[in-house]
């Protein structure tokens, strides 16, 4: 078994950044309390940490991280009250001005989702329930892209799950109002891990536009 000595070697580096050199911040955030701008609705996938991948400070943004990076519908909202007590605060107590889904490529719970095996355990089935929020990804993957191998569905399908958890997003009220005062923002983003690139949903055409695109190696070198 591996040892954690790397999360408290990982955490000094902590004390000595936001401790140390930024206590301003940390000290104004402990004082004031939180006030992020956004949500984002992520994957619990080790390789797909939202602060991590958008730099971000502490205080910046609220974190709700799940299998699938999934939001049940509001009819559903009190089975899955993990995921939906954490939005409810966000946006009641935090008043968010954002909420992002972010989904991403070679996700482990979508792949699952899509070889559509039988639960063989009670473990599985857990997982399986869970992954029935976006049974109507799947479904439409499966008739848009009948006749292609299951990378290419589960690709689509980790797109399509993106836009069924924002449709249900809608389907609270409490989010729906805020979105039609202008209060609140949701937008849909997919993280390309194989070109560490990052993608948007766009209404307009229907298809995940790129936000940011893939830094040149010469880029690379020159940072
Ligand atoms: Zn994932």
């Amino acid at each position: 078994m591996r040892d954690v000595s790397k999360f408290l070697s990982g955490f000094r580096r902590f004390q000595h950044s936001y401790l140390g050199e930024q206590h301003a911040l940390f000290d104004r955030l402990a004082q004031q309390g939180q006030r992020p701008r956004a949500l984002v609705i992520a994957c619990c996938d080790s390789r797909c940490d939202p602060a991590l991948l958008t730099d971000c400070d502490p205080g910046d943004m609220f974190v709700v991280r799940n299998v699938a990076n999934l939001v049940p519908p509001h009819v559903q909202a009190t089975y899955f009250a993990a995921t939906t007590s954490a939005i409810a605060f966000a946006v009641h107590n935090l008043e968010v001005e954002h909420i992002i889904v972010m989904g991403h490529a070679q996700c482990g719970g979508i792949r699952a989702l899509m070889e559509h095996k039988a639960p063989g355990c009670n473990e599985e089935e857990l997982i399986a329930k869970w992954l029935d929020i976006a049974e109507d990804a799947r479904q439409q993957v499966l008739h848009e892209f009948k006749d292609k191998p299951l990378q290419v569905q589960t690709h689509a399908c980790e797109q399509s799950a993106i836009l069924v958890s924002l449709e249900n997003l809608m389907s609270y009220p409490w989010i729906s109002s805020r979105v039609q005062q202008g209060k609140l923002a949701l937008h849909g983003w997919y993280f390309d891990m194989h070109n560490g690139e990052l993608y948007e949903y766009t209404p307009q055409t229907g298809m995940f536009e790129v936000l940011v695109d893939k830094l040149e190696p010469s880029a690379h070198e020159a940072s």
